[in-house]
């Protein structure tokens, strides 16, 4: 898989509990590059976009309020296959189902409260670097590890 872009959200729970570090730290030592990051406190509407698939679900409203509770984290990371590896770093949806190792299963219980998002699919990582960024936000640079990550 080529080098694609991964969006990661540190949600208000892992802002407040100190996690921004750990979690940052574990994209970094595996090797991606952050492309953006920013601390933001984005409103109702801007939250019900980054969910519109989820809008049906019962749990939405609690959702929403949720990532409305306090200031979040937005960043993306580059890499190779950053998306499906990124899910796994993330861990399951529900962090008692999320394997010791990964970030919701060693930072999480329950499942409204589970500490990052992480895009799911090419696509909606693209959508949602979109959504969360603007292109200026996006910073290219080489990075100086690169071929001690790489072989090609
Ligand atoms: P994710 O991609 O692993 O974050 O999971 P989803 O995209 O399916 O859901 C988005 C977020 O909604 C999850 O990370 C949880 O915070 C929340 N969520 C998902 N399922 C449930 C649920 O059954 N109950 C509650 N309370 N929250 C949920
Ligand atoms: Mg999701």
């Amino acid at each position: 898989m080529a080098s694609e872009a991964s969006e990661q959200t540190i949600k208000p729970d892992g802002v407040q509990r100190g996690l921004v570090g750990p979690i940052i730290s574990r994209f970094e030592q595996r090797g991606y590059k952050l492309a953006a990051i920013k601390l933001v406190t984005p409103g109702r509407e801007h939250l019900e976009k980054h969910y519109a698939d989820l809008s049906d679900k019962p749990f939405f409203p609690g959702l929403i309020n949720y990532m409305l509770s306090g200031p979040i984290c937005a960043m993306v990371w580059e890499g190779r296959d950053a998306v499906k590896t990124g899910r796994v770093l993330l861990g399951a949806t529900n962090p008692l189902a999320s394997a010791p190792g990964t970030i919701r299963g060693d930072y999480a219980i329950d499942v409204g409260r589970n500490v990052c998002h992480g895009s799911d699919s090419v696509e909606n990582a693209q959508k949602e670097i979109n959504l969360w960024f603007s292109k200026e936000d996006l910073v290219t640079y080489k990075q100086s590890q690169h071929s001690w990550i790489y072989e090609k």
